[in-house]
């Protein structure tokens, strides 16, 4: 399978090396020049989200204050993050953020930067949840998904996730944010009790021989996160399995899968017992999220 996020970076191998990075001075480096410098490297888009992520100075202030000096610490800040991201670390980890829907995400290399398909994942989940709902996110990361649910409907949200550090930057995220949500340390269903409304996840869906996993954001984000074995169905195949057993009568299943997985994911629905299954397809016209309901 193709890589999606892959397929949106084709112009990494072009970036200027970090070498090619002027030093910007301590004590005399303006706004302006230390924009232009950003720009120069990165383009207009990325230099504007580091200058708002790491040093909260917006374009508008930029433009408005073009000889105001920058203090040594933003200029070793910026130097340092422009170098990173010439080496091709994600921008998302050198901002250490990334907005999700409402909500703006600490991220990090333990977990997977949220990708605006996982937005519609979303969108179609919010349609069957109240304010009253239990709802399960499997595989939270970041927490992006528990998370915007939590906030856009006020749900019962369970967050779980097998890996520890992952699961740290969900409950930091969910502090910052000040979300209520329960968080549980589990592989899959393991560690999972009670019955909820809807189980929505973003499991590892990536073919473990994908060239991507060689090049692009990919090679900087968790394995764990991406991977989803030699046919990239074993953590669809975990998550669409155990669902019955935790989901309430007429409770609903929603996944993200990849582009080419349609027919494999909805067999593996059919199997389980789920019943209105429905593959819906992204803003790009594949199909992304598939679900379904128990009779
Ligand atoms: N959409 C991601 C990518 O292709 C994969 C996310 C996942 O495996 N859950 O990069």
């Amino acid at each position: 399978m193709q890589s999606d996020s892959a397929r949106s970076d084709p112009k990494a191998a072009m970036r200027p090396q970090p070498e090619d990075v002027q030093n910007l001075s301590s004590g005399t480096t303006s706004l302006a020049h230390a924009f232009a410098m950003a720009r120069h490297r990165l383009g207009e888009r990325e230099a504007c989200a580091l200058f708002r992520d790491l040093l909260s100075i917006s374009r508008t202030k930029i433009a408005a204050n073009p000889d105001q000096l920058l203090d040594d610490g933003d200029v070793a800040k910026l130097t340092s993050s422009i170098v990173r991201r010439c080496r091709g670390e994600p921008l998302a980890y050198v901002t250490g953020r990334r907005g999700f829907r409402t909500i703006e995400l600490a991220v990090g290399p333990s977990v997977l930067i949220p990708r605006w398909e996982t937005e519609e994942l979303v969108q179609m989940a919010l349609e069957h949840i109240a304010s009253s709902s239990r709802v399960l996110d499997l595989g939270t990361g970041s927490g992006c998904i528990a998370l915007a649910i939590r906030k856009e409907t006020g749900a019962d949200v369970t967050a779980s996730d097998v890996s520890a550090p992952g699961l740290e930057v969900c409950r930091c995220n969910a502090e910052t944010l000040g979300l209520g949500i329960q968080l549980v340390q589990s592989c899959w269903y393991e560690s999972i009790d009670g019955i909820f409304d809807v189980i929505v996840s973003n499991p590892p869906y990536v073919e473990s021989d994908d060239p991507h996993f060689q090049c692009g954001d990919l090679l900087h984000e968790p394995r764990l996160a991406l991977d989803g074995g030699p046919d990239g169905l074993a953590g669809l195949r975990h998550v669409v399995a155990g669902a019955p057993a935790h989901l309430s009568e007429g409770g609903r299943l929603l996944v993200e899968h990849g582009c080419d997985q349609q027919t494999q994911v909805q067999l593996l629905f059919t199997a389980a017992g789920f019943a209105d299954i429905a593959t819906h397809h992204d803003l790009g016209g594949l199909p992304r999220v598939t679900q379904g309901a128990l009779p």
